[in-house]
């Protein structure tokens, strides 16, 4: 049974694939959602991200700082890669009056099974940018009942029948 947990309760765990660059996240997640712009696709190489984004202070790097090299693909963005592994760590909003970090919930402690830790608390409840996501893989979604944007949330929903 799932047990509820206060806000601030709430704390994970996360790192990069060879574990050089570790960090914690506090509270309750202020987005969760799958990524599917042509960027995310690109730098990730995966069909899409599934984001979790926290306030600046409440996603803090614990370990390999100085093993985080930054990228910015935009000038809303700044992207940290692990210089070992080449993971991507988190990601730093640049928008003055939008701050905030995010992360892939892939980067987030598993169990010995290999699943991911507190997953309810962490999986994406919405698609956005969807109207980038390949034909190919858009009927994977279909059926997933999550909303999707067609680029940023709140924008246009794509209803789950008719993505290109
Ligand atoms: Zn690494
Ligand atoms: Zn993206």
């Amino acid at each position: 049974m799932e047990t509820e947990k206060n806000s601030e309760q709430l704390k994970f765990e996360g790192s990069c694939y060879c574990g050089a660059c570790q960090f914690i996240c506090e509270g309750k997640p202020l987005f969760r959602t799958l990524c599917h712009c042509s960027i995310c696709t690109r730098i990730s190489g995966g069909v899409a991200v599934p984001f979790v984004g926290f306030a600046n202070e409440s996603l803090e790097v614990t370990k390999g700082l100085k093993n985080l090299k930054g990228f910015k693909a935009t000038e809303r963005m700044e992207r940290f890669h692990c210089k070992t592994c080449s993971s991507n760590v988190y990601n730093q909003s640049l928008l003055p009056d939008r701050l905030f970090r995010d992360t892939s919930l892939m980067n987030f402690k598993r169990d010995d099974q290999g699943r991911i830790i507190d997953l309810d608390q962490l999986k994406a409840g919405s698609h956005m940018f969807f109207s980038e996501c390949q034909q190919c893989f858009a009927d994977i979604f279909k059926t997933d009942g999550l909303v999707k944007f067609s680029t940023m949330p709140g924008s246009t929903v794509i209803s789950n029948g008719s993505s290109k």
